[in-house]
């Protein structure tokens, strides 16, 4: 049909790995240097995809822990996830595996449409994730992983674009004949 389809999008993380930067990046095209809410945020804007409309509502978690978004009301309606790290801490990286954890437990699936972004790629200085890190944990979980910058407006369209383009894959699974 003609008619705009709505997904709704949850954007996590550890703090400061840049999930608000992101999303305000894509959202209002602006880079925020110091962006503290301290309560979940959503933002609302119009992807174009395979020429459908979606209109995708994007959930930052920002000033939350974790978890508590999966304890929301939201996580039954939450149709993809944003699982965000910074390139240049390993331990914001060790993060998304427990989210993911979490978030699979929660949702007693086996595994949900998600993208992998490894936020802060003009920090490459201060690395201490690998692009080869990130693509094989991407491997395993069999979902795409792309490395940004909200900073510089790099690639950040691109994640919500790809995690479109999963959760219609999955929506959508090719038939087995
Ligand atoms: P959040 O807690 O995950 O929502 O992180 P924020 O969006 O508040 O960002 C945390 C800090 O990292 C802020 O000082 C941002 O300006 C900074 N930041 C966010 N994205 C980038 C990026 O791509 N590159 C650099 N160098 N800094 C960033």
């Amino acid at each position: 049909s003609n008619q705009a389809k709505a997904r709704r999008i949850a954007v996590l993380g550890s703090r400061a790995v840049g999930k608000s930067s992101l999303v305000i990046q894509f959202c209002e095209n602006h880079f925020v240097d110091s962006y503290y809410p301290t309560i979940e945020n959503t933002f609302t804007k119009t992807i174009k995809y395979r020429g459908h409309e979606y209109v995708v509502e994007i959930m930052d978690t920002a000033g939350q822990d974790e978890y508590s978004i999966l304890s929301s009301h939201h996580a039954s309606s939450v149709n993809g996830y944003v699982l965000v790290y910074s390139i240049a801490s390993r331990s914001s990286f060790d993060m998304i595996k427990i989210i993911r954890d979490k978030i699979l437990d929660f949702t007693g699936l086996e595994t949900v449409p998600c993208i992998i972004v490894g936020n802060k790629s003009d920090l490459n200085i201060q690395r201490q994730v690998t692009l080869e890190e990130g693509k094989e944990l991407a491997q395993q979980w069999a979902c795409p992983h792309i490395e940004t910058s909200a900073k510089h407006n790099e690639n950040v369209a691109k994640i919500f674009d790809m995690l479109i383009a999963s959760i219609e894959k999955a929506n959508n699974p090719p038939s087995e004949e």
